[in-house]
């Protein structure tokens, strides 16, 4: 297993880009641990698959470096960099059994046939797929198929990382929970650096131990499931994780006080200096109705199991907040509250604001 450290990363699929929309990766400096467990969590289109396939040796990027331990990779073809890629589709060989498609990776590699079958059987059993290693591939549903190939991705034990590229999006809704565990469960056995690429907020929230999320070719935050969702260092973030995600509300600064509607709002601390575009950021799961705050009129009110979302209008904007207990209806009046200590003020995006300091 390995360390591997993205240096300076640039990519552009166009022999002559001229702006930054050129890039599909506009700037990428990343270190992932060895024995890690990231995810790559970001839109459609915003250079998770180009990034892979820059690890992976598919792709050489335009600028910069790749180290495997320190060691340049750069221009190794991927042959040589000791990789396991598991794709969205699945891919193994439909005339041949279970077992040998297991085997198949570790027969290439020249490993004894007493070894391969060790290895085959123990990846099975954690998979699940023991009772079928004699079954030819094709006869098998697409789930399983996909879990095979999850398989041959874990199956040697001496790959420098191993790379999964939106490998559910065939499955069913009903079996992604159950292989997602698995593959977390998976990740707790072999300890091989892994990374997750996937759009699903919750596909990356319960595999990672890290998470780095992307946005438009460019990294905007790395960190732990809890880090992104209680301080998101982007308004993107904030809004992209969590459901619903952040309020994100226009804002107008007097004095060095935000005011919403005209109202005062209370940060969680001092605002660094600059100026721009600024926005507070607050989760609705900080919101809460009071007998004074913000004056606001309730849009919407849904019930979503234990709790109900509340969506209340301050002027044109529209502000969600978790409610346990009773709710107001449709078009009344009421107040909102902000808990201080988790509203903070974004400036072009980024985050302005710093904790305040214990006393
Ligand atoms: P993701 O995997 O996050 O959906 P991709 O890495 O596939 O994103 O794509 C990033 C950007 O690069 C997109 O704008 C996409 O259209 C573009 N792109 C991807 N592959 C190619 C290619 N082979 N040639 C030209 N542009 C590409
Ligand atoms: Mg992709």
């Amino acid at each position: 297993m390995a360390k591997i450290t993205l240096q300076n990363l640039r990519h552009s699929y166009s022999a002559n880009p001229t702006s930054p929309s050129d890039y599909a990766l506009k700037q990428i400096d990343v270190d992932w641990q060895d024995g890690g467990a990231y995810a790559l969590l970001g839109p459609s289109g915003c250079g998770k698959s180009t990034l892979l396939n820059i690890i992976s040796g598919l792709l050489i990027p335009s600028h910069g470096k790749i180290l495997f331990n320190d060691r340049d990779v750069t221009t190794v073809p991927p042959d040589k960099r000791n990789i396991a890629q598991v794709f969205q589709f699945p891919v193994i060989y439909d005339t041949m059994t279970v077992y040998d498609n297991l085997a198949f990776p570790l027969r290439n590699r020249g490993v004894d046939e007493a070894r391969v079958a060790k290895r085959v059987h123990e990846i099975a059993e954690m998979l699940e797929v023991t009772a079928m290693l004699k079954n030819r591939a094709s006869g098998l549903s697409p789930d399983v198929k996909q879990k095979i190939s999850m398989g041959r991705g874990l199956v040697r034990d001496d790959v420098n990382v191993v790379m999964f590229d939106e490998p559910l999006t065939m499955i069913d809704p009903h079996l992604k929970w159950k292989l997602r565990s698995k593959l977390k469960e998976l990740h707790q056995r072999v300890r091989a650096t892994m990374i997750y690429v996937t759009h699903d907020q919750t596909e990356a929230l319960t595999f990672a131990d890290q998470v780095v999320v992307m946005q438009d070719g460019e990294v905007v935050q790395i960190g732990t499931p809890v880090d992104l969702f209680e301080r998101p260092q982007h308004t993107f973030v904030g809004h992209f994780i969590g459901s619903p995600g952040m309020n994100v509300l226009k804002c107008e600064l007097r004095e060095g006080v935000p005011l919403l509607g005209g109202h005062p709002v209370a940060l969680e601390g001092p605002i660094n200096s600059g100026f721009g575009k600024f926005e507070i950021g607050i989760r609705p799961e900080f919101v809460s109705l009071a007998p004074q705050g913000l004056p606001a009129v309730i849009r919407k009110v849904s019930d979503i199991g234990r709790h109900n979302v509340v969506e209340a209008m301050v002027g044109d904007q529209r502000i969600a907040a978790v409610i346990d207990g009773p709710v107001p209806g449709q078009g009344d009046a009421v107040h909102l509250a902000f808990n201080a200590a988790q509203t903070r003020l974004y400036r072009d995006g980024w985050i302005a604001t710093s904790p305040a300091k214990a006393a």
